[in-house]
């Protein structure tokens, strides 16, 4: 058996794949199958041999796992002569059942449909994925990585909601946190780069991509984290809201006659920067922001401020902080959130070196200044390595 993991994303109408060493995170080919379901659908394989595209109906998500494989065949590199150790594929919702990666078989995936209700969009998909993966591999071990998993790890004191305590016993209510392979990662990485034991280091992790989470992590376990039953609670996102008022809801519906149906599609789709400023991809609305546009400068420190907000939190959480750290899409390049977001915080001992931030580099780095008693970091997530890496792990226990 080699290291050699392929990982799969399943979405609703998508289908990310990556062939990925687990030891090294080398991740020799990687492909996405978009618009599954529609009309026209989109193939794009990355190999050895550099990128092909085609266009071409792709009724489901069977079909794109076969032309996932038939790219393997024709582009390499073959699947065939790699003796793969597992199938990793990634799932939303482990609730509370699943505190770690595990074995795929037919109790987890009752155990995971189960759990459809608390995420209708995410779960069914992955779910389809596993079933697709099972037919098209039934002689490889397939293992279900959980984005709730790494929070498990909450005190219950951080994932309860002060509501009457039936809506826990009875349906769940409760924090789970998600994007749990980012924030696992990216601590993991920042104790390495800070050649420190996991269990010694205490980290604050600020994941900004489309969808935007802030995590406390104690000596490698996650003791807070800013999303909570669902991805919606927390920072402000690309088209999500993150925190309000939760009376904002009922007040919607007596005074405005909005169905609840309105309100979970308008905090969820049409909320967060493309609310504020008509704009959710950060790219965009920086270059709106500077060239004078109002609402997508009050955009812009909504959202620094609010991560402001949970970086003061997250420290008092946990009393002694050893990294801030950035990740995902805006957290990797955008130098002004950055600094927004921490300037000012020197009596906590948090110092930006501005040089170090706004250098144009793409890996993992430092940008405190060197006697910045919390060290700032940059650090690119690998969701697909942790996945590769935990599957693994989960075949050789
Ligand atoms: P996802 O959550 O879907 O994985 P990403 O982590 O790729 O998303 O983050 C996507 C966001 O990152 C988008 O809003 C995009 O505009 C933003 N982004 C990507 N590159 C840059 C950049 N160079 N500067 C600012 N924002 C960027």
């Amino acid at each position: 058996m080699s290291d050699h993991v392929l990982v799969i994303n399943a979405g609703s109408s998508s289908l990310k794949y990556s062939l990925v060493e687990a030891r090294t995170g080398e991740a020799a080919a990687s492909g996405l199958a978009e618009r599954i379901g529609e009309r026209q659908g989109r193939h794009l394989h990355r190999g050895p041999d550099g990128e092909t595209e085609t266009t071409r109906s792709i009724p489901g998500h069977e079909d794109a796992l076969r032309l996932a494989i038939g790219a393997f065949e024709s582009h390499g590199p073959s699947l065939d002569g790699l003796d793969l150790a597992a199938v990793g594929h990634r799932v939303v919702h482990g609730g509370s059942r699943f505190s770690a990666s595990a074995l795929i078989d037919d109790a987890l995936v009752a155990e995971v449909t189960e759990l459809v209700p608390l995420a209708p969009l995410h779960n069914p998909a992955n779910l389809e994925g596993i079933r697709v993966a099972r037919r098209l591999f039934p002689n490889l071990p397939q293992v279900a990585v959980f984005d709730t998993a790494f929070h498990q790890s909450l005190p219950p004191q951080a994932y309860t909601y002060a509501v009457p305590l039936a809506w826990l016993e009875d349906h769940g209510i409760r924090r789970y946190g998600f994007h749990g392979t980012s924030h696992a990662f990216v601590s993991q990485e920042t104790a390495r780069l800070l050649e420190r034991d996991p269990a010694e280091t205490n980290t604050i992790v600020l994941h900004l991509g489309n969808g935007c989470s802030a995590s406390a992590v104690r000596g490698g376990r996650s003791v807070e984290t800013s999303m909570g039953l669902t991805p919606l609670e927390g920072l402000v996102m690309g088209t999500r809201s993150g925190d309000l008022d939760p009376a904002i809801p009922a007040y919607l519906m007596r005074e405005v006659g909005l169905s609840a149906e309105d309100i979970d599609l308008a905090l969820n789709s049409a909320s967060g920067l493309k609310g504020l400023a008509g704009e959710n991809d950060f790219r965009e609305l920086e270059r709106l922001r500077a060239s004078g546009d109002e609402h997508a400068g009050l955009a812009f420190d909504v959202y620094c401020h609010r991560i402001r907000k949970y970086v003061g939190a997250y420290y008092a959480v946990l009393e002694t902080v050893d990294a801030v750290v950035f990740t995902a899409g805006v957290g990797e390049h955008s130098a002004e959130v950055r600094a927004t977001s921490l300037n000012g915080l020197e009596r906590l001992g948090i110092c930006i070196d501005n040089d170090r931030n706004n250098e144009p580099a793409t890996g993992a780095r430092r940008i405190s200044t060197d006697d910045s008693e919390v060290a700032v970091f940059v650090v690119p997530t690998n969701e697909e390595w942790q996945i590769a890496r935990e599957a693994l792990g989960v075949v050789l226990a």
